[in-house]
């Protein structure tokens, strides 16, 4: 199972991943963005963080709520509502009170809050966005056998890693990449890799 205080440890490695890699998300979303990105994502999962460690309750559904909020209201380009859906959308799908997660729990929680990241996003698989590494991501951590979580979010790194590198062969039709149309190959899209370095730092940490 997954507790409470090894979830906030979690994504505070995650924001700690997210800063190292500044520098290149920014570099990435200069070539085929506005070059905004990385800066973004270190404010995201700055908030994250500090709202996660902050959030009293001790609960899964309230701190993710929070989480949510706190993410929606930051404002921003248009990974900020994205990665906010996202947590909003995990936090509907767990139960009242959690103080921990069963590795199915998890898997709800991923798909809950990648559909409702999907309902703002309307990309499709292969767009070019974070969403082809978080589809893959949620959908290996769910297929994995077994109710190891930390074995399960090693299946997710994996999937992501391969879903971001996929992007170098997609143009874009979503976000301001898509104005580049082929000019954008061979380029990873800059969420997807964010994405992937989220899920390396969740199974990093989990263990
Ligand atoms: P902005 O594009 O507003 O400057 P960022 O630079 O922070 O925002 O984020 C860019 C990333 O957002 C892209 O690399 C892509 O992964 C993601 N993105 C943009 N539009 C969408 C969308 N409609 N669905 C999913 N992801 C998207
Ligand atoms: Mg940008
Ligand atoms: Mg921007």
């Amino acid at each position: 199972k997954l507790t409470y205080g090894r979830f906030v440890k979690m994504l505070g490695c995650a924001a700690s991943a997210i800063t190292e890699a500044k520098d290149e998300l920014t570099e990435l979303d200069s070539q085929i963005g506005d070059g905004d990105h990385g800066t973004t994502m270190v404010k995201v999962m700055e908030t994250v963080k500090v709202t996660a460690e902050g959030y009293q309750g001790g609960d899964f559904k309230g701190m993710l709520s929070a989480v949510g909020m706190a993410v929606l209201n930051m404002g921003g380009g248009a990974t900020v509502p994205l990665f906010g859906s996202l947590f909003s959308g995990m936090a509907r799908a767990v139960p009242e009170g959690a103080a921990e997660l069963t590795k199915e729990q998890l898997a709800e929680a991923f798909k809950s809050g990648e559909a409702r990241l999907l309902k703002f996003s309307k990309a499709p698989l292969g767009g070019k966005t974070m969403v082809d590494a978080l589809t893959p991501a949620v959908a290996a951590f769910a297929d994995y056998g077994g109710a190891d979580i930390a074995a399960a979010l090693e299946a997710a790194r994996l999937a992501a890693h391969e879903g971001c590198m996929k992007t170098k062969d997609y143009v874009a039709h979503f976000g301001r990449a898509k104005n580049l149309g082929e000019r954008a190959l061979g380029i990873p899209d800059p969420g997807s890799v964010s994405v992937s370095i989220i899920f390396k730092a969740f199974a990093k940490s989990a263990a």
